[in-house]
């Protein structure tokens, strides 16, 4: 059976003239933020190959909102899934070091993976994650203690379960959080989600045993704030 429609709604002018101002608004709205996708991705893509960040704090939350949208105008413009990834941990990392530069380092964790380890590491899981025993077979036997000298809580973690929990136990103010790409960016979101100053160090390679770490980098980013640069003891 056909509804029929009273000829009057067509008729009616006012009507008709708001229904045809909120189509131009919504059509407005649209091409507007199509700009200001396509605008955000030439800054990032700008900030990526100049080596130098445009407009992080606004960057930032765009890239958090409207990821979706973000990651396809990027790959249109060339940045692949691994560069923009490690772009965003980069603008994580920008935007916290004021503070994390600020927070005392007794207030501060280090939370490495396990996959840092070697295959034949004879350290035991604990309930507050594995306790380096300082075998010699990898270098956190060697970096650990340096960093807890230094007054850092350190952690080796199997999974970020972990981390929630001694985030949890021993609130420190701010983590530094090692990890490959797609751990890391989870660990940002956690440090975000709970307000806590988070940077990330990223892991030389992938894998799930025996991977690689810049421990120069990771020393000195924990040494920023502090008055003396940590190094490994020679
Ligand atoms: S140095 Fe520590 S973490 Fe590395 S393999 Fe030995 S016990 Fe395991």
């Amino acid at each position: 059976m056909l509804v029929e429609i009273p000829v009057a709604v067509f008729d009616n002018p006012v009507l008709n003239s708001i229904v045809l101002l909120l189509g131009e608004i919504a059509l407005i709205l649209l091409i507007l933020w199509v700009i200001f996708i396509i605008v955000t991705g030439i800054l990032i893509l700008l900030s990526i190959r100049r080596k130098k960040m445009y407009f992080p704090r606004i960057l930032r939350p765009v890239l958090s909102i409207m990821q979706g949208a973000v990651r396809v105008i990027c790959s249109i413009l060339g940045i692949d899934a691994v560069e923009l990834m490690t772009f965003m941990i980069t603008i994580d990392n920008q935007m916290n070091l004021h503070s994390f530069e600020k927070t005392p380092v007794t207030n501060r964790a280090v939370f490495f993976p396990q996959c840092l380890r070697s295959a034949e590491c004879p350290a035991h899981l604990t309930t507050e994650g594995i306790i380096c025993r300082n075998c010699g077979r990898c270098r956190l036997g060697e970096v650990i203690p340096v960093l807890e000298d230094a007054g850092y809580k350190v952690f080796i973690c199997p999974g970020s379960t972990l981390i929630k929990r001694m985030v949890k136990k021993y609130p420190p103010k701010a983590m530094i959080g090692v990890g490959g790409l797609t751990d890391l960016k989870d660990v940002l979101e956690l440090g975000r989600r709970i307000s806590m100053t988070t940077i990330g160090v990223v892991t030389l390679k992938d894998g799930c045993v025996e991977t690689d770490l810049d421990y120069d980098k990771l020393l000195e980013t924990a040494s920023l704030g502090l008055s003396g640069h940590l190094s490994l003891k020679k």
